[in-house]
């Protein structure tokens, strides 16, 4: 895959409007703060074709990028306290939305802080996810906020409060770039 290639496609305030799908799609999604535009731009090789936001949640649209005749599809980060009830309900709507829809599904990549317990949204996704039998991976962000042992230790428990396997979870960090091959080996994999 050709990552040089990445280019901003569209972006969608409403499922209703989401073009067809013609091409593998690649789905990111994360609460909002859990480092998923970072991630994005390691993923891509670019410094900002993905908005990182200071002000978190403030994208409630799905963003569509392509690369390399791959889709990717940004999907609105969950569970920010700070909007009103019928702004979470739109972003709500928006991601299951997506999900509803018919689409080439071949990969979703879920986010999850790897300095935190589970959260109840995290385990929402993660067992939608499996429930639908969707292929995907979680990715561990911001690993350089903590030591190995740590995060040895996170990896564990995360994965016992996920209820995911092992090969299923890759530690990341879009600081240092831990983990970005392999997730990269990983969308080749689903895509290819
Ligand atoms: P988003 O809301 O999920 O798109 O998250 P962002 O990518 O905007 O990141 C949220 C905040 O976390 C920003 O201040 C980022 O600089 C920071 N951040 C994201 N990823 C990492 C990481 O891997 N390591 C560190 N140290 N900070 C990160």
């Amino acid at each position: 895959i050709n990552y040089q290639t990445a280019r901003f496609e569209a972006s969608y305030g409403t499922v209703a409007q989401l073009p067809e799908p013609a091409t593998p799609e690649v789905a990111v999604t994360g609460r909002s703060n859990v480092g998923k535009s970072s991630l994005l731009n390691r993923v891509f090789s670019r410094k900002d074709l993905v908005k990182v936001s200071s002000t978190p949640g403030k994208t409630a649209n799905i963003n569509f990028f392509s690369v390399d005749g791959i889709r990717f599809v940004d999907l609105p980060g969950y569970g920010f306290a700070k909007v009103s009830k019928a702004e979470k309900r739109r972003w709500a709507d928006l991601i299951s939305g997506y999900f509803d829809q018919e689409r080439s599904f071949n990969l979703v990549i879920a986010l999850v802080d790897i300095r935190h317990e589970a959260q109840q949204l995290d385990l929402d996704m993660i067992g939608f996810l499996q429930q639908s039998e969707l292929p995907f991976v979680v990715a561990l962000t911001k690993a350089d906020k903590i030591g190995r042992s740590k995060q040895n230790q996170q990896v564990a428990t995360l994965t016992r409060q996920l209820g995911v396997e092992r090969e299923q979870v890759v530690v990341t960090s879009s600081a240092t770039g831990e983990g970005i091959d392999g997730l990269r080996r990983r969308i080749a994999a689903a895509c290819l």
